[in-house]
């Protein structure tokens, strides 16, 4: 858990250890290329999908080059991305995949939680979300290593009294 959703997707990002371009939706909102141009990363926009509004998944391989290390797509208005192309994708090409599901609490594709795609998956519970707790956010994953070490970015580092960690 996070104290807001933007915190959440800033440490998604730490935590992956990506370096160069991400490949993002320019249809959401600022804290999604915010997250990335904080963690000193090139933005690069793909086009959208007239129907969903989301990034359009058949337009992103083009925008791959050698410096690309990860897609940082959005769930937006709570319909999903094209999760299965974007999975294809990102095997193919090594690179690592980020959800940003602000608008997309208890979402489920052919039965399957949201959160059984992606590397990792940011939730906001701002006032603004369907869910909300006023301020608030998330994020999942299904690698246990991955949450130790958010779990650590988040406690400075800090392991026990005698042992810290970054
Ligand atoms: C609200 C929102 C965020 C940021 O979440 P906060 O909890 O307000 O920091 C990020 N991405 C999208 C798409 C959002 O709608």
């Amino acid at each position: 858990l996070f104290n807001n959703g933007t915190i959440a997707l800033l440490t998604a990002i730490k935590a992956l250890d990506l370096k160069g371009e991400i490949i993002t939706t320019p249809f959401t909102f600022a804290a999604t290329p915010h997250a990335i141009s904080w963690n000193n990363l090139d933005i690069v926009f793909c086009d959208i999908d007239k129907n969903s509004m989301c990034i359009d998944a058949n337009k992103i391989e083009a925008l791959i080059t050698p410096r690309t290390s990860a897609i940082l797509a959005v769930h937006v208005f709570g319909n999903p991305c094209d999760v299965k192309l974007i999975d294809k994708i990102v095997k193919q090409h090594n690179l690592k995949v980020i959800y940003d599901c602000a608008h997309a609490f208890q979402l489920h594709i052919d039965k399957k939680s949201i959160c059984e795609y992606g590397d990792i998956n940011m939730f906001s519970f701002h006032a603004t979300k369907l869910f909300h707790t006023l301020e608030g956010g998330a994020l999942t994953t299904n690698s246990i290593k991955l949450k130790e070490k958010i779990d650590l970015l988040k406690n400075f580092g800090i392991i026990d009294e005698e042992n810290v960690d970054m």
